[in-house]
């Protein structure tokens, strides 16, 4: 089954965003093949909802928000004003989505972005549940799906495994929340690229396509052709969004927390059409080899 939609990360092309930013960064992605955007809803980024909804609509780009948490906002900590805070930045990310006429808020939405001194408390995880629920509620008001991006250790304490993610939703217990799984964070937590789409199941409702060092998609040691066949036979037919970050492209709130100290890329186009061209000639083989239908289904790519 064919996915609904390829979707490519807003910080492929610039650090910054503004008018200027999101027309260019809209015509860029629909330029090389994508027909929907994700935007990091970044603190120091003033999202002029009206500049980048009429963007976005000028190219017929579906839109997915990512946020992620911090210190300050953090719904797993012991400050309760920081929780407080969490849930309100949560909720304001829901609007901005709503705003920009997108359909999925996701990302590191669980807990802080960036590395912890411990492991997470039962505290802080049944807070996180809590305020979960509340802004999963919110958000299908709007009729926007909840991501849970599960991220590595160096990331986050909570969310490492697809086992984890499964059991917080379970928790959550709200219909419009799903796994995110990124094959990224997969390819240093998870012991293969098969068993998180089987565990995820029907919860399964967004994919980030990111090479093992967050280069080209192809030039690194992710097992891609296992994945996509995996992805073929659940018949998963929600959004793939490609991912990549380099220090050619920079904004430092993001680019410090994930720990972006090197180009791994520095030509954003020739980036996202080989990413794009990439991810389709997976789909297909994968299909193929789902069906039946090619010898060079599951072979290197
Ligand atoms: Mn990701």
């Amino acid at each position: 089954m064919q996915p609904q939609s390829l979707g490519v990360h807003a910080l492929v092309w610039v650090g910054t965003w503004g008018a200027d930013n999101a027309r260019r960064t809209a015509a860029h992605a629909r330029a090389c093949g994508y027909d929907r955007l994700e935007i990091p809803l970044l603190d120091a980024w003033d999202v002029d909802t009206a500049e980048t909804r009429r963007a976005l609509d000028d190219h017929d780009l579906a839109m997915t928000g990512n946020l992620f948490l911090t210190e300050a906002t953090d719904i797993t900590s012991d400050d309760r004003d920081a929780v407080r805070a969490g849930e309100l930045r949560l909720r304001h990310g829901v609007d901005t989505v709503h705003h920009l006429g997108g359909d999925y808020l996701t990302g590191t939405v669980y807990s802080k972005l960036g590395r912890y001194a411990g492991p997470a408390t039962a505290r802080g995880r049944a807070q996180c549940v809590e305020v979960l629920r509340r802004v999963a509620q919110h958000a299908a008001d709007a009729g926007i799906r909840l991501g849970i991006e599960i991220c590595n250790r160096y990331e986050t304490n909570l969310i490492n495994t697809t086992a984890q993610a499964v059991e917080l939703i379970k928790a959550i217990d709200q219909p419009n929340v799903c796994v995110h799984l990124d094959t990224y964070h997969m390819s240093i937590e998870e012991p293969d690229m098969v068993s998180p789409v089987l565990t995820s199941g029907d919860l399964l409702g967004y994919v980030h396509i990111g090479e093992n060092h967050r280069g080209y998609p192809g030039s690194g040691r992710t097992d891609f052709a296992a994945f996509f066949r995996t992805l073929a036979h659940v018949g998963y037919s929600g959004p793939i969004t490609f991912e990549a970050f380099s220090s050619a492209v920079v904004e430092p709130e993001l680019s410090n927390a994930l720990c972006i100290w090197r180009d791994l890329w520095v030509d954003s186009e020739d980036l996202a059409r080989h990413a794009h061209g990439f991810i389709e000639t997976q789909l297909r083989a994968a299909e193929a080899a789902v069906t039946g239908g090619s010898p060079r289904a599951g072979g290197p790519q």
